[in-house]
C-alpha cells in the first residue's frame, strides 16, 4: 500500500507569506466526489468515506500536516486592472503532499471553506453548481491532456447560498483541489508593490527548491526561474488551445508558477473553432476569449518579470521573456499532434498542418472536439471518419490540405483505435448545454446519475487516449 507522505514546506515561507485561519463549521457533510485514483495515486485510498468527511469536510489535520489551514497572501491584476485586495477570500492550503510516483510537491487547497482575513464582503463559500462545474471541468482536461489541477473532493455542507449568477437560494459546497502549487503570479505581484525585496528573494529560492530544484545554483536565480516558468505557462497556453478550452478568467492571479491550469469558474469549451469565443458574461471586451489565451498569458508572464526586477536587470530577464511567443509556436502544433496521436515531424511540416487545421475549422466550423476523436492515429481513422456525423466536410475541397498534411505524420505508439471509446459516433464533449443537462437532475431531484455515468465516461476517455 501507498504511504501518505506529508510535508509542510510553506510554512518554511514564514509568516509573512500566509495566515492561519480556521475552516467553516458547516452544517452538513454530504460526500459528493473523491477521487479514488488519485487518493490512491497520493496513499489516502484507503480512508473511509467517514475518515474522508473528517478531512475534507471538518477539515481535521491530515497525519504530519500543519495544525491550522493557512490563508494564503496575494495581489493580482483583474481584467488588467491590479487589484491589492486579494488572498485566500473563500479557501485555503489545508496540507501539502510529496507525490510518490514523481516526487513533486503537492497542495490540498480547498475553495468554499469559510471567511478568512482576505474575504472582503464576501462569505467565504462555494455554490454546490461551482463545485460540480470545477469537478466537469478538472476531469474533462485531464483526459485530453491538459496540465491541470486535480478536483479531489466535493463535499456538499447544507447551506443557502444567494448568487446574482444563479437562481437562489443554491445550495452549498466544499471543494478540495490537488494542485502542483498554489503560487501564482500575483503572489510575486504582492511581495513586489509592497517593495519586500527580502521576501521576493525567500519566495523565488523557495519555488526553484521546490518546483524547478534542477535550477538549484543558477547564477541568476530570478531570471532562471522565470525562463522556466515562461516554458511551462506557455506550454499551458498550447494545450488549452489543443483542448478547446476557454478557462474565462485569466488573472495574474489565477496562473500557478508550474504551469498547471486551475482555478474553474465560469470556463467554457467550443462548440467549434472561433477566436473571438467567450466564456464569462462578465467579460464584455472578449479579453479572455479563446484565441486570446496564449496573449494573455504572456502579457501575464510579463507582469511577473516586472516583479523580478528588483533581483535581477531587464538584461537578464529579457531574454527569457522573449521565449514565449517561440516556445508556444512550437508547443502549439506538438500539442494539436499530440492529441490526433501523431508523430510531430520538423517545424515547417508541423506549422504547415497547423494553418490547414486551423483553416478548415474556420470555415467548415466543423465541431472542435469531433475533429480530434475522428482523425485520432490520422490516416488509420480515415474509414471511421468517413461515417462521423461530420463526414460530408471531410469531403469537402476545404478538407483537402488538411487531408494531404495528415499523410505527413506517422501514428503514436499510444493510438489505441480498438478501445470501444472509439466506436462511438461523436465523442464525449463538455459543451455549456452539457453541464446545464448534467445539473439539472441534481437541482430538480437530487439525482446524481448522470454525474457519475459522465464521469465514468471520461474515465473512459481518458484511457483511450491513453493519459496517465
Ligand atoms: P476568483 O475569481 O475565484 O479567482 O477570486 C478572486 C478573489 O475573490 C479571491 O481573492 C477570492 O478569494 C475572492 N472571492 C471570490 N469569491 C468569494 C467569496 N464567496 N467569499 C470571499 N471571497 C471570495
Ligand atoms: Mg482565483
Amino acid at each position: 500500500m501507498t504511504q501518505f507522505i506529508a510535508a509542510r514546506r510553506h510554512e518554511e515561507l514564514g509568516a509573512e507569506f500566509f495566515d492561519p485561519v480556521a475552516p467553516a463549521d458547516f452544517p452538513q457533510n454530504i460526500l459528493r466526489h473523491r477521487d479514488q485514483r488519485w487518493a490512491e495515486r497520493i496513499g489516502l485510498g484507503h480512508l473511509s468515506d467517514e475518515e474522508w468527511l473528517r478531512h475534507f469536510g471538518r477539515f481535521e489535520p491530515l497525519p504530519g500536516s500543519f495544525e491550522r489551514p493557512l490563508a494564503l497572501r496575494y495581489h493580482g491584476h483583474q481584467f488588467r486592472t491590479y487589484n491589492p485586495d486579494l488572498g485566500d477570500g473563500r479557501g485555503f492550503l489545508f496540507a501539502q503532499c510529496i507525490d510518490p510516483v514523481d516526487g513533486r510537491l503537492l497542495d490540498f487547497g480547498t475553495k468554499g471553506s469559510g471567511r478568512t482575513p482576505w474575504s472582503r464582503g464576501g462569505d467565504g463559500k462555494l455554490t454546490l453548481k461551482g463545485g460540480v462545474r470545477e469537478v466537469l471541468a478538472t476531469e474533462m482536461l485531464e483526459a485530453l491532456g491538459v496540465y491541470t489541477s486535480k478536483s479531489f473532493s466535493l463535499v456538499e455542507t447544507g447551506e443557502a447560498l444567494y448568487r446574482g449568477d444563479e437562481p437562489s437560494p443554491t445550495r452549498s459546497s466544499v471543494l478540495t483541489r490537488l494542485s502542483h502549487s498554489h503560487i501564482r503570479i500575483g503572489t510575486f505581484q504582492r511581495l513586489a508593490y509592497n517593495e519586500d525585496e527580502e521576501s521576493l528573494r525567500r519566495l523565488v529560492d523557495y519555488a526553484i527548491a521546490n518546483y524547478y530544484p534542477h535550477l538549484a545554483g543558477a547564477a541568476d536565480p530570478a531570471a532562471a526561474l522565470l525562463e522556466a516558468v515562461v516554458e511551462k505557462v506557455a506550454l499551458l497556453g498550447a494545450q488549452w488551445i489543443a483542448a478547446g478550452f476557454v478557462h474565462g478568467v485569466l488573472n495574474t492571479d489565477n496562473i500557478n508558477i508550474t504551469g498547471e491550469s486551475f482555478d474553474y469558474g465560469p470556463w467554457r469549451f467550443l462548440p467549434h473553432y472561433d477566436p473571438e469565443f467567450t466564456a464569462a458574461y462578465f467579460d464584455e471586451t472578449g479579453l479572455y476569449a479563446f484565441g486570446r489565451q496564449p496573449d494573455t498569458l504572456a502579457w501575464n508572464l510579463t507582469r511577473l518579470a516586472e516583479c523580478l526586477l528588483p533581483l535581477s536587470s531587464i538584461e537578464a530577464l529579457e531574454p527569457a521573456l522573449n521565449t514565449v511567443w517561440p516556445i508556444f509556436r512550437d508547443a502549439l502544433p506538438r500539442a494539436i499532434l499530440r492529441r490526433l496521436g501523431l508523430e510531430p515531424g520538423d517545424a515547417d511540416t508541423n506549422n504547415g498542418f497547423v494553418t490547414a487545421f486551423f483553416g478548415f475549422l474556420s470555415t467548415s466550423k466543423a465541431p472542435y472536439e469531433q475533429f480530434f476523436f475522428d482523425w485520432r492515429g490520422g490516416a488509420l481513422s480515415a474509414e471511421r471518419a468517413a461515417r462521423s456525423p461530420a463526414a460530408e466536410l471531410y469531403m469537402s475541397e476545404a478538407f483537402r490540405p488538411v487531408a494531404n498534411a495528415l499523410e505527413s505524420f506517422a501514428p503514436s505508439a499510444d493510438v489505441n483505435l480498438e478501445h470501444p471509446y472509439f466506436a462511438r459516433e461523436r465523442p464525449r464533449t463538455m459543451l455549456i448545454d452539457q453541464v446545464e443537462a448534467i445539473w439539472a437532475p441534481i437541482a430538480e431531484s437530487d439525482d446524481w446519475s448522470l454525474f457519475q455515468a459522465t464521469l465514468k465516461e471520461i474515465g473512459e476517455m481518458r484511457e483511450a487516449y491513453g493519459v496517465a
